[in-house]
């Protein structure tokens, strides 16, 4: 059975007389391990379905199976537990604090969850064994988002959610981030979710879900994914 099943998944917003349908009845599955591209125009309900997968926001309607439970049936102490210690976030702008070091920004996350991983050797794998002691500031942009993901990845979750990653970074350094997370799937079996409006990224991923007006558009599973280089 799959790793993450999606049922009729709405989320509705009600702006006074106004109701919108931000997610209005999505389907889809995908299997442990695998790297997915979800894509589709701004507004489309990307962000909404990430959050709702990452226990950040609830859903209106509908379930949301992974790994086997219902995370949509889950009162909000069992939903701080599941966004503490399985999914792990990367978010286009960093968000590392400031005056901590890259280190100390890893350890922070990780140390208030179920089965962290050492923030030093975590970072290593990133690439980022000589900047264990400097500070956000003190980092380029891609070195602040290896950080950012060394911090998702020291919580050792099930799932890695990522909004936009590359977005604030030119071509080629964003390049290196998608090879990061694409690596890290294929090393550690982990299942990673990336939003992108990006389409040319497409041919990496396992699966390509398509998102358009709250719903899903098109649904594309690739047999042979190119490797970024
Ligand atoms: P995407 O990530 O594809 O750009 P979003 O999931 O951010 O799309 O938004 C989908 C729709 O839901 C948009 O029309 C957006 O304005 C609306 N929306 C998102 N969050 C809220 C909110 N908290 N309150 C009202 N409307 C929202
Ligand atoms: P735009 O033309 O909209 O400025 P770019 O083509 O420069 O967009 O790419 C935007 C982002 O998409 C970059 O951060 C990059 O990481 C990613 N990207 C685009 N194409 C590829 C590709 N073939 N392989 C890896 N990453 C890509």
């Amino acid at each position: 059975s799959s790793f993450i099943e999606l049922k009729n998944v709405k989320k509705y917003y009600r702006m006074g007389e106004v109701i919108i349908k931000a997610v209005d009845g999505i389907d889809f599955e995908i299997n442990k391990g695998e790297f997915v591209v979800i894509v589709g125009p701004s507004g489309a309900g990307k962000t909404t379905v990430l959050n709702i997968l990452g226990g950040m926001d609830s859903c209106s309607e509908g379930s949301i199976m992974v790994d086997g439970v219902d995370i949509s049936e889950f009162n909000k102490k069992e939903l701080t537990n599941y966004r503490r210690d399985d999914v792990g976030f990367v978010f286009q702008f960093y968000n590392l604090i400031q005056n901590l070091t890259a280190v100390e920004n890893v350890e922070l996350a990780s140390q208030i969850c179920k089965n962290p991983l050492e923030a030093d050797v975590v970072l290593c794998e990133v690439g980022l064994g000589e900047r264990l002691l400097n500070f956000p500031a003190q980092l380029s942009g891609g070195e602040q988002q290896r950080v950012s993901i060394a911090r998702a990845l020291a919580k050792n979750p099930k799932l890695l959610l990522c909004d936009e990653p590359t977005g604030a970074l030119d071509y080629n350094t964003g390049k290196a981030i998608l090879k990061l997370l694409q690596d890290t799937c294929r090393e550690n079996g982990m299942t990673v979710i990336v939003i992108t409006h990006n389409s040319a990224i497409t041919p990496m991923a396992d699966r390509v879900i398509k998102i358009k007006n709250g719903k899903v558009s098109g649904m594309t599973v690739n047999e042979n994914p190119i490797s970024v280089e």
